[in-house]
């Protein structure tokens, strides 16, 4: 590793989801390296063995690759390095920069307890910090000689300059007496062997940073640059909850249809700026990013702006990539599997489709009438459309369509203008129920275009049906056959 070279790294608890928060994290430990040509890194913090689970680290994984914010190398796994921490625990013990700490459950609870009522804050309070008549065959633990005066100061990239009175800060625990490592041991020991330069996090961890910089310099390691970002809240202003929309990040590939380009620029955006750019592309993020643009302030998270975004991105999107991504709702849609003349269809329509669609979800619905199995289904504004459409005008336009050579946009239209104008409606009158019988609903992308996609056998054939439906229901005495 070349001195000067920028390592970041995303350190997950896998005790839940991707939220969005931690992607955003995520994001901007991701850009940052990359804005500096250095390496991203991953670390799954699974120590607290009781939380941790596979399924967490799966979703993790999947939620970062699913956003394509790609980490270099292997992942690191904390639990799998707890030698490494323990060896380094040891080593400041042997350097007088740890100590053992004898005091029993019971011995700090009361101490605790007395501080409460004291009024006091409440600390470990060194009881064993300059005693060496160590019991034998007792569990200890090792805690660090935190300075107890002066005082720390971290320049955060964000923040600013921060300050806390080493007094506030005890003598934390490294190495518990089962010889497992706290939390606080395990983050310093694992940044300074994966060589981070930058910490990127929430600012939920800046008190932890204090603690973790006295340990650092216990050891003489080199101090990374912290960069504390602010916690994102609700609309409302409140921390943000799963009412606000901190879902997983599978909720919104799934659940919500969309797009990973969509979330990654809308949580772009969630906190950090560039001017007045809404849509900015990954090339420009990574080529923008800097930490002195991170808000100090909470960002507050909006649904409706990630939807526009979205929209702005479905829009974007390249037909063929759209096709695949809604086929399995499509096909749960319909109920059958897509064949490749469906794919043709799905294929076609993207272009006129993807122009209304804010979200995937929405976007395979709104497909569904182009694949239904005839009669289609009519929605309560098209039914009501054909009960008060002439038969004989939509009779009419079968016919002519039929007749036609060439089947086009171009040419169904010319036949319905012309049957329009020689049977004195306006083309709107004609148009509104052929809609009706070829959609199933009131409104849809362009007629013409949807029946030059569906062809000629389909349009007649729903068209048929829908001639069929008005014809019994002008005469239903006529069919109380059908009806038994
Ligand atoms: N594992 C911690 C968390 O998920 C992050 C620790 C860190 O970034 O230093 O909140």
């Amino acid at each position: 590793m070349g001195a000067s070279q920028v390592v970041t790294r995303f350190a997950p608890s896998p005790t839940g989801f991707l939220h969005i928060g931690g992607a955003r994290t995520a994001l901007f430990n991701y850009l940052f390296a990359r804005h500096h040509g250095g390496k991203f890194l991953l670390r799954i913090e699974d120590t607290d063995r009781a939380r941790s689970t596979e399924p967490a680290i799966a979703a993790i994984l999947d939620g970062l690759t699913w956003l394509d914010f790609n980490w270099d190398g292997e992942v690191v796994y904390q639990f799998a390095r707890a030698a490494r921490h323990a060896e380094v625990a040891n080593q400041l013990l042997a350097a007088g920069h740890a100590y053992r700490c004898y005091a029993t459950a019971e011995e700090l609870d009361a101490m605790r307890a007395a501080q409460r009522a004291a009024k006091l804050p409440m600390r470990y309070d060194g009881r064993w910090r300059d005693r060496a008549d160590w019991p034998a065959d007792q569990p200890f633990v090792i805690r660090l000689r935190a300075p107890q005066t002066g005082s720390v100061t971290i320049d955060d990239l964000v923040q600013g300059p921060v300050t806390v009175a080493n007094a506030e800060l005890d003598d934390m625990v490294l190495l518990r007496s089962d010889g497992t490592p706290t939390y606080m041991l395990a983050v310093v020991v694992d940044d300074h062997d994966m060589g981070v330069t930058h910490v990127i996090r929430g600012d939920d961890h800046l008190n932890n940073a204090f603690r973790q910089l006295a340990l650092i310099r216990a050891l003489e390691w080199p101090e990374p640059a912290y960069a504390h970002i602010p916690l994102i809240h609700g609309a409302d202003g409140a921390k943000l909850s799963k009412r606000h929309g901190a879902l997983g990040v599978d909720a919104y590939r799934d659940a919500m249809g969309m797009l990973p380009e969509a979330v990654e620029n809308y949580l772009l955006r969630l906190g950090w700026g560039h001017g007045d750019d809404e849509i900015i592309s990954r090339a420009e993020a990574v080529a923008w990013f800097d930490l002195s643009a991170v808000g100090r302030g909470p960002s507050r998270f909006d649904m409706k702006k990630l939807e526009s975004v979205n929209g702005h991105y479905m829009r974007a999107a390249d037909d063929s990539r759209l096709v695949a991504l809604i086929s399995p709702r499509v096909e749960a849609g319909i109920g059958r599997a897509l064949g490749a003349a469906d794919h043709d269809i799905l294929q076609r329509s993207m272009a006129e489709l993807k122009k209304r669609a804010p979200n995937l979800n929405d976007l395979a619905s709104s497909s569904l009438f182009y694949l239904r199995t005839r009669p289609i289904p009519m929605d309560d504004a098209a039914q009501r459309l054909l009960a008060s459409t002439p038969i004989a005008l939509l009779s009419q336009a079968r016919q002519q369509f039929a007749g036609l050579e060439d089947w086009s946009a171009a040419t169904v239209e010319a036949a319905a203008r012309a049957l329009a104008e020689a049977s004195g409606v306006k083309l709107g009158q004609l148009a509104q129920p052929l809609r009706a019988a070829v959609t199933g609903a009131t409104q849809s992308p362009g007629l013409f275009e949807v029946v030059e996609t569906l062809g000629r056998d389909e349009t007649l054939g729903r068209i048929d049906d829908a001639l069929a439906t008005m014809q019994r229901a002008a005469h239903p005495d006529a069919h109380q056959a059908d009806v038994d």
